[in-house]
């Protein structure tokens, strides 16, 4: 069995973002040290040094508001547990304005090997819409000291189309983070959900975002820059430093992998059986500590569910699918399947098909994902 990744949520925030939809409250000491005793005890009653592990990833919500102490206890859990690999890919999602030199020094120190920015923008009026607390000099500042800290895997986050963006907007934060030579960056589109406070503002800043064919082109410019860098896109959104910086973790969601989720609202797939954890974290916490399951939804996966989720995580990576492994994994042929639909956008230019190997978008393609993927919608049930 492959090894599993290891996902931990945090869900507290030095305070909340106008577009922000994920599960994340405000950050509060007392709940937080509750909150870790309860994931501790959670990943130890779960505990199975048979299940090997060999990424740990800690996302939020803000996980750099954790005491590095509390990041060593809980990473000591996880390795107390189960059978994580020395060389582990230990992975702390941070926002730029709780990463002190001490305090990332520590961090290091606890075991955490990879750090991902939230930088957003290197441009501070647009950090501002989006109620960030950073601004663009201490997002630099937090990459230089990470690196005086011993991070030597580094990935910053960007988000595209924000209100009030334009494409010349765009790529000056894509060169201001090329400038600074992060091993790996994601480049977001900006969804706001429909009740976010950010709708409100930009009503009454009189902020629009940019028209489609505009994005289209902060996508296809922002990673041409990054081309010209030497980065790899290796993903619809992401891209690295050849080979070895690529995200281990999140590989192992595009790729057919397995994972377990402790922490309020954290999801598992394991042993073709997918769960996901109470989302409230005061429920969470009461949960485990009065010994009880914190899973929900605990089901099987169908065979049509992992064939369409094979496929539509598939095609996000630039390699796309590897048709042979596809047959192997799941008794089919894909050309056959598909083939008749996909072809148009075959001869488009949005799709690449190898027969027999591969198929994969093209970087335009990837512009129309959700329109090509339509094709599998309902197509494994034929
Ligand atoms: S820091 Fe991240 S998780 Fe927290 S509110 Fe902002 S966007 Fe949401």
């Amino acid at each position: 069995m492959e090894p599993v990744g290891i996902y931990l949520h945090v869900p507290f925030c030095a305070a909340i973002c106008n577009y922000c939809n994920f599960n994340r409250g405000l950050h509060d000491d007392g709940l937080r040290q509750r909150y870790v005793q309860a994931l501790i005890t959670d990943i130890r009653t779960f505990a199975d040094p048979a299940i090997q592990a060999d990424t740990i990833f800690f996302g939020g919500g803000t996980p750099s508001l954790l005491e590095p102490a509390e990041l060593a206890a809980i990473i000591q859990a996880c390795r107390d547990s189960f059978s994580v690999a020395g060389n582990a890919e230990i992975t702390m999602e941070a926002n730029p304005e709780s990463s002190s030199t001490a305090k990332l020094e520590q961090f290091r120190a606890a075991g955490a090997n990879r750090l991902s920015f939230g930088v957003q923008s290197f441009r501070d009026e647009e950090l501002r819409r989006l109620g960030r607390l950073h601004s663009s000099q201490v997002a630099r500042d937090a990459v230089r000291l990470a690196r005086e800290a011993g991070f030597d895997n580094l990935s910053l986050d960007l988000m595209m189309w924000l209100p009030g963006q334009r494409t010349a907007d765009w790529l000056e934060s894509v060169d201001a983070l090329i400038a600074l030579q992060p091993d790996h960056a994601s480049l977001y589109l900006l969804e706001i959900y429909p009740n976010a406070p950010l709708r409100d503002e930009m009503a009454r800043g009189g902020w629009s975002v940019a028209p489609d064919d505009d994005a289209a082109e902060m996508y296809l410019e922002g990673l041409g820059r990054l081309d010209r860098a030497g980065f790899e896109q290796y993903e619809i959104s992401n891209v690295a430093r050849p080979r070895s910086r690529r995200s281990r973790h999140n590989l192992k969601y595009w790729q057919e992998g397995q994972w377990l989720g402790f922490g309020c609202g954290a999801h598992a797939t394991f042993r073709g059986e997918r769960w996901r954890t109470v989302s409230s974290t005061a429920d969470y916490i009461d949960r485990v500590t009065a010994g009880e399951d914190v899973r929900l939804d605990r089901r099987a996966l169908g065979a049509t569910e992992q064939l369409e989720e094979a496929l539509f995580m598939g095609l996000r990576l630039n390699e796309g699918l590897d048709l042979i492994r596809m047959n192997r994994h799941h008794g089919i042929d894909i050309w056959e399947r598909y083939g008749q639909d996909l072809a148009p956008y075959v001869s488009a230019g949005l799709l690449i098909h190898e027969p027999g190997r591969r198929l994969a978008l093209t970087r335009n393609g990837m512009l129309l994902a959700n329109d090509v993927m339509t094709v599998f919608i309902g197509g494994t049930v034929r």
